[in-house]
Formats: C-alpha cells, structure tokens, sequence
C-alpha cells in the first residue's frame, strides 16, 4: 500500500479515502469498522486527536498515536468584508500560505436555505499563467495534499455558528484543481462522502481552465458540476490570455464536452471574465452562442475584477447586461457573477495578493 505522509513522516489520515483507510486498519490488526468509527470522528465531529475519541480501544489509540497523524491548516488570518465575505489564509508546512473564501448568500437555494458558498485553493501558486489572474504571478509554488484541500471546508464549517453549514463548494481558489488531480480527486471523495462531509455533488463545482485529458477523466469518475473558464470568444483570443489553451485549442475543448457523458439535467458552466475592449463586445456574444449553443451549457459573465497591477479594466454594467441580454434572448441560461470581498482581496483573480511574507504578524 502507498500510504500518504505528512511532514513528520506520519500516515496522512485526512489525505485517505475510506476504503483505503480501512484496508490499513486491517493492515494493522484492526477492524473496518473502527476505521469507520474513526473516519466519522475526523470528518463528521471535527476531531484533532486520537485520544479523544472515547469509544476507539485505548491499545488501538495508541497504535494510531504512533503511526498517523490527523493534520489541520493553521490560521494566520481571517479577514471579514463589508459584504458578509470571509477570507481565510492558513499557512502550510511547505512554507507558504494559501487561501479559503466564504460566501454567505440570502438567496436561498432550491431547499429554502440560505447559500453558504466555500471557494477552495487546491494548489499553493498556479502554473497556468492567465495573463489576467493574480495567482498566476506566483507561479506553482507547491501541490496541496488531499489533507489540505479538504480541511479548507471542515475548518471552516468548525468556525460557523450552530445550525450554520457550508452549502456549496467550489473548487475555484488559487491554483488549476485539474493539474492536481490525484490529490483533488481523494479531497473530494471525502467531501462527497455520506460519513464525511457529505456535501451533494449537486453543490460540488470544479472549475479548470480546460485541460482536456483530465476533464475526461474526471467526468468519468465523478458526478461533481463542472465549470470551464472560457474568457475568450474565439482560439486565438483565448490563447493571447490563456497560454495553457496552445496545447488544450478551443476546437477541442468544445467537441470534448459534446462527448462528457453529463448526468441528466447537468450543465456545464462557463466562465467569461469581461474584460473592456477585449472580449466583451456584441460580435463576443455572438461567437459565444454560436460555441456553445449546441451544449448543455450555462454562462457566468465575471466582470473583471481591477487591481493595481494590471492595465485591465472591467466593461461598464451596460455592456455587460447588453452582452448577458443577447445570449438570454437567444434562449441561453446566462447570469452574472455578484463581486464579493473585493475590500479584502477575495473577489476571482485577486486570491495569492495577499498572501504577504510570513513574517509580516497578521491580525488573528
Ligand atoms: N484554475 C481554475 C480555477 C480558478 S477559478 C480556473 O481557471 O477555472 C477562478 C476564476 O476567476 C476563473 O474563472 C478565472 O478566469 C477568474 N478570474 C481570474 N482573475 C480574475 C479577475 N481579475 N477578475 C475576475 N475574474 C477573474
């Protein structure tokens, strides 16, 4: 068995699926059903130690004491917007930080509930290089642990108020989820899973720039939403602020999803961050239905969000509404992406900026 490690050279239990999880208890002398106890304990009741899980055997406590350890992110700052918006930074052992963003939403979902969104990091850095994005400028500084993508939602759910449950998560932090895939795909498992997190994969959206090989493979082997960052209205444009779509062509990409074989009902969702003068005129929207009319497809127009180290702008409200207006008239579910957190660097693209030196002591 390869047995995941954490930095002290210990079984990385958050980093295993049950199945494996099980298979190393039996591995050393236990039962699958105490793996289960024990996985519950960690997913369900949050629990940081072996020893206080009271109805685990003190001789197998002990044994897991020796050999496992049960990681969590450190906080090094939880930042509050003035609309509702929680940033989180933790720091990882690799040296870095990354970032969790919380989005409470009164719209209320198909159950009457009020959306809690987590937008999750699966990489520290990015190695996608989107011109527009700010995460990009770090580069990929490190690969998360399947332990460390989904403690983003578990230690954040631990900070909500009783009664209060992340909804919604979607995998659309810093980093490309796709170019870590076995990590990702063990993260979520554990957020799917009815004795962990147990999230509906209806509430469950990985987002990727597009890496063919990988969308396919991921399509096969989960039913998790998903949600392709278009940008662009035709191959050469996509290529000028997307480098990685030289080898993933637009061409492609479209006739990939024709092929997904989507649950019935599914759509996929594209993003189209609108930048002005760029990709956000009428003849845009035309190319953009003519792309994806043929395909269960959702639009989510994202108007950029501005920052000082780019010239980019964001279009006016009316070109964007003119732009959502045509593809809504041309009978194409299309909405808006609402700017949230922008006071706290937490709006799309801005995730990385703030991640400052560790030394800089940060309010907790
Ligand atoms: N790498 C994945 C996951 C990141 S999701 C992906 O690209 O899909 C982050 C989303 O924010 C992407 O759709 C990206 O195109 C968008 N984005 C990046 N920078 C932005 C900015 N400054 N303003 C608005 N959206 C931005």
């Amino acid at each position: 068995m390869n047995l995941p490690r954490t930095e002290k050279n210990l079984i990385d239990i958050k980093s295993m699926n049950l199945p494996d999880l099980e298979a190393f208890f039996l591995s050393i002398g236990e039962s699958k059903g105490r793996a289960l106890r024990v996985y519950k304990h960690i997913w369900q009741r949050g629990a940081t130690t072996f020893d206080e899980m009271n109805d685990i055997a003190k001789s197998t406590r002990a044994k897991l004491n020796e050999c496992a350890e049960i990681t969590f992110l450190e906080t090094i700052s939880h930042k509050i917007s003035d609309d509702g918006t929680q940033k989180f930074l933790w720091r990882i052992p690799q040296g870095g930080a990354i970032e969790s963003v919380l989005i409470p939403d009164t719209n209320r979902d198909n159950n009457g509930r009020d959306r809690m969104t987590l937008c999750v990091s699966s990489q520290w850095g990015c190695a996608m290089k989107c011109s527009f994005c700010l995460t990009g400028d770090l580069g990929l500084k490190g690969q998360l642990k399947a332990s460390q993508i989904a403690n983003q939602p578990l230690q954040v759910s631990k900070t909500l108020p009783e009664g209060v449950r992340i909804t919604n998560i979607v995998m659309m932090g810093m980093g490309e989820p796709l170019h870590n895939y076995k990590n990702l795909v063990i993260a979520l498992r554990n957020m799917l899973h009815n004795q962990a997190l147990d999230i509906s994969h209806r509430k469950l959206t990985v987002s990727t720039v597009g890496l063919i090989p990988a969308i396919k493979k991921l399509s096969a082997e989960l039913p998790v939403n998903l949600a392709i960052s278009l940008n662009a209205s035709n191959q050469e444009q996509r290529v000028e602020v997307m480098p990685i779509t030289k080898r993933y062509g637009l061409d492609e990409l479209i006739q990939c999803c024709k092929e997904l074989n989507l649950p019935h009902g599914k759509r996929i969702a594209f993003e189209y961050v609108m930048m002005a003068g760029f990709n956000d005129s009428m003849e845009d929207a035309h190319r953009v239905y003519d792309l994806l009319c043929d395909l269960p497809a959702k639009v989510n127009l994202i108007p950029y969000n501005e920052n000082p180290d780019r010239t980019i702008k964001r279009p006016s409200a009316d070109q964007v509404k003119a732009f959502q207006h045509y593809l809504v008239s041309r009978g194409m579910n299309c909405t808006v992406r609402k700017t949230r957190g922008i006071d706290i660097s937490a709006a799309c693209g801005q995730l990385g900026k703030g991640v400052r030196p560790l030394s800089v002591k940060e309010n907790l």
